[in-house]
């Protein structure tokens, strides 16, 4: 059969698509996409919105251009373009943003570096403009401001409120518009009279100074109409520079939110979440390893997990922690895990751990909870180091191989059947690589 047309080749990648991919994947990713034209071995794949269109380019680009590589039998190079007839409109109002249908509330996970923003976001949207107004939540890059921000959109939309998402740089770009085709009217209305407005990123508007004055009026107006105000940025209002005064206070009149970085619970909570949605079939331990190596950015943490799942699948090989390591070394460094831990690294983690002293685990002490303590020491230092078994012996007061040995089986036997003890040991193993690090 020769194909021909672009939506033709199109239906052949996506029977092909289907089994590569999961079923929740292809149906929130790929089910409404089209193929729109072919030429000079450029492929252009037609998309609802933009959030597809960047989720495809980032996570499923070289999947998509390798089937269709396949399909056509030549190289073949995709781009994806927002199709014009499909959802870029809803029903009423114009140019209101669809919010990414994954970024909601029951996709956000709590932690302590985050609870307070999250609480604060699900508390405005039941009781927009009377909770506290405007919310604002600032923190680092890729620490859940805009999925926050996007929950929020979801909630409200089905709560039928009127919504808006924009990015302060979209703000600014559609107020330039509106002044040079005398459309200052509709863009406040556009602005001025909707349930919940949020604005994204508002330390682009530091230093433009016509912009941020116009803001300020759309702000007075919505406040003093009881309409909620979001607000997201990289930094406080106190820290963004160059913001004239009298905006800066008012962006701090209601509640102000960070986000942090997130601890170890919630890193993993985070890849066990993505690992479920994307049904990627993943052994624990490599999310645990990821987990403990990636901590400032929660993009960085699904890049990762992303990246150690296409090596494998290059690999056709399951994923261990040692390939993990492999897929993600030039982020962490070479063998993260060997080299620079030494037994007394480890003897210092379970000390302080137990709360016992170096002297109690290397000396004679026998009461159960020391021995205990010993043997789980003896078992790290096997598992972080290059040590032999006599070599672990010594470490303990001359105590034989034969006794390391026993030790590791028994610990070993107790991680198998005691998932806290799992947990206790990988927070040793976090302890002792936070302070490699710091070293
Ligand atoms: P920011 O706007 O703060 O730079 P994003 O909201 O874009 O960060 O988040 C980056 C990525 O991390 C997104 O894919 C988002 O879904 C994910 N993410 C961030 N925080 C969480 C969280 N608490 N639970 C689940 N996913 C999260
Ligand atoms: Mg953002």
């Amino acid at each position: 059969m020769i194909i021909r047309s672009a939506p033709e080749i199109w239906e052949a990648a996506l029977g092909q698509l289907q089994l590569e991919v999961s079923k929740a994947n292809f149906h929130t990713w790929l089910n409404k996409t089209c193929g729109q034209n072919y030429q000079d071995g450029k492929f252009v794949v037609g998309v609802p919105n933009t959030f597809i269109a960047e989720y495809l380019g980032r996570n499923q680009h070289s999947l998509i251009e390798k089937v269709l590589t396949d399909v056509l039998r030549e190289p073949v190079k995709v781009e994806f373009s927002v199709a014009n007839n499909t959802e870029k409109t809803l029903p009423g109002r114009t140019n209101l943003p669809l919010f990414n249908p994954r970024y909601t509330f029951d996709t956000f996970v709590v932690g302590n570096s985050n609870n307070l923003a999250y609480a604060a976001a699900a508390k405005i949207v039941e009781n927009p403009g009377l909770a506290f107004n405007p919310l604002f939540l600032y923190g680092g890059a890729g620490l859940g401001k805009t999925h926050l921000l996007h929950a929020i959109g979801n909630r409200a939309v089905a709560n039928h409120l009127a919504v808006l998402y924009v990015s302060a740089e979209q703000y600014t770009n559609e107020l330039v518009t509106a002044i040079r085709e005398k459309t200052t009217d509709e863009f406040r209305k556009k602005f001025r009279t909707v349930d919940i407005l949020m604005v994204d990123d508002v330390q682009f508007f530091a230093g433009k100074e016509q912009t941020e004055e116009n803001f300020f009026y759309t702000f007075n107006e919505l406040h003093s109409n009881n309409r909620q105000i979001v607000l997201a940025s990289d930094q406080s209002p106190k820290s963004i520079p160059m913001l004239k005064e009298r905006l800066r206070s008012r962006l701090e009149w209601g509640l102000v939110a960070d986000l942090q970085s997130p601890d170890f619970e919630t890193r993993l909570g985070i890849l066990q979440l993505k690992a479920e949605r994307d049904g990627v079939d993943i052994n624990p331990d490599v999310l645990e390893f990821i987990a403990l190596q990636i901590k400032e950015n929660i993009r960085a943490l699904e890049g990762s997990l992303n990246r150690v799942v296409a090596y494998s699948k290059l690999l056709r090989t399951m994923v261990t922690p040692e390939i993990a390591a492999r897929a993600l070394e030039d982020i962490v460094g070479k063998e993260p895990q060997l080299a620079i831990v030494t037994p007394n690294l480890v003897t210092e983690a379970v000390a302080g751990t137990f709360q016992l002293t170096l002297s109690d685990l290397r000396g004679k002490r026998r009461d159960e909870a020391t021995v205990f303590a010993r043997h789980l020491c003896m078992y790290l230092i096997r598992q972080e180091t290059d040590c032999s078994l006599s070599e672990i012996g010594k470490e303990f007061g001359d105590r034989s191989s034969s006794t390391v040995s026993y030790a590791f089986g028994k610990i070993s036997d107790a991680i198998n059947n005691d998932p806290l003890l799992k947990r206790q040991i990988f927070n040793i193993q976090q302890r002792i690589h936070s302070t490699r690090a710091r070293n």
